[in-house]
């Protein structure tokens, strides 16, 4: 089965051979503390920064999902509340939970900028020029998550203080795992707040990080996945034009060569990782079908448009023969 889902989506094929490697050498066993893990959590984040193109004096540690970086952004770097201008399901949801914690009285008077680069949910992305413009706008902190975009795209990341993302969507990997960058405005701002009532709290996480290590045991394996991972694919900014490419066929594909709709006007507005096709119900629901049978997984839709759109993942880890064969599929169906 080919897989398009936008998350969890198709891992590194690759993957498979690593997650065998690290049972057998006895990698998921070793101690969280020892000198053999450290090594790996040290190796994982000198390839992180190397591949992604990191500042060096960014942090970066690990933590279970991006969920868990909206709750670490209100817990350790909000004073008083955050400021989430969404344009769909995940904005919302982020806006939801970090309200929960700190709730919104005056919006004048939120000191963080939410940002969600990429919005999976309908296709639709923030290009660097408009965070470049938030970055001149608002004197706070901005945090970003990029759970659908890092790994494939090319970011300023002088931009935002704070970069998320999980692992199951634009890298590849299996799910249960978060990369969390963070600024050192960041991180002095988490020094003044001064946080330390949570297991998650970012200064904890980062106490442990600078000794290679975690405050709970972590996900040895997806560490060790991410670091095999890291080490095969080429530097983002090579991926970055091949994803951008492929967007760019995918978008002329949909509207010269079928007749769907694509569900984002703008071109400006569109997502370069996750491309979104509307319809009718009917018609969303017959064409899912038809490339179930045909032995492809189309994403569905999610939130408003969950039963109006179906979206396709153009993560790198997806091959060439996939995209291939779901374009043959759609040129020869008729909705
Ligand atoms: C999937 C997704 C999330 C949630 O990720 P989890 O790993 O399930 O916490 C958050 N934001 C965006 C944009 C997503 O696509």
């Amino acid at each position: 089965m080919i897989t398009f889902y936008p998350g969890p989506s198709k891992v590194y094929p690759q993957v498979a051979d690593y997650a065998q490697e690290a049972i057998r050498s006895g990698v998921v066993s070793l101690n969280h503390r020892s000198a053999g893990f450290m090594d790996i959590v040290k190796e994982t984040l000198r390839l992180l920064h190397e591949k992604l193109a990191i500042p060096a004096d960014y942090h970066i540690a690990f933590v279970s999902s991006a969920t868990e970086c909206w709750e670490i952004v209100a817990q350790s770097l909000t004073v008083t509340t955050s400021l989430h201008p969404y344009g769909g399901a995940f904005g919302k949801k982020w806006m939801e939970y970090a309200h929960r914690i700190k709730p919104m009285i005056l919006p004048g008077e939120a000191d963080v900028l939410c940002v969600v680069q990429n919005e999976t949910s309908n296709g639709t992305q923030v290009r660097m020029d408009t965070l470049a413009q938030f970055r001149r706008e608002f004197s706070g902190l901005i945090a970003v998550d990029a759970v659908s975009s890092l790994g494939g795209l090319v970011f300023d990341w002088s931009l935002a203080d704070v970069w998320f993302a999980s692992v199951q969507k634009c890298l590849g990997l299996p799910a249960g795992l978060a990369v969390l960058i963070y600024s050192p405005d960041a991180l002095k701002q988490a020094e003044i707040i001064a946080d330390r009532q949570y297991y998650n709290s970012l200064l904890f996480i980062h106490e442990n990080i600078a000794k290679y290590q975690t405050q709970f045991t972590p996900n040895g394996l997806g560490i060790y996945l991410l670091m095999r991972v890291l080490q095969q694919i080429p530097p983002i900014s090579k991926i970055d034009a091949l994803v951008r490419s492929r967007a760019a066929n995918w978008y002329e594909l949909i509207e010269k060569e079928t007749t769907w709709e694509l569900l984002i006007a703008n071109p400006e507005l569109r997502s370069d990782t996750v491309i979104a096709v509307q319809g009718s119900e009917e018609a969303i629901r017959a064409v899912k079908t038809a490339a179930q049978n045909a032995g492809i997984t189309l994403g569905n839709g999610y939130g408003d448009w969950k039963s109006n759109t179906f979206r396709i993942a153009n993560f790198p880890a997806i091959e060439e023969w996939e995209i291939d064969t779901l374009k043959r599929f759609l040129r020869g169906y008729l909705c």
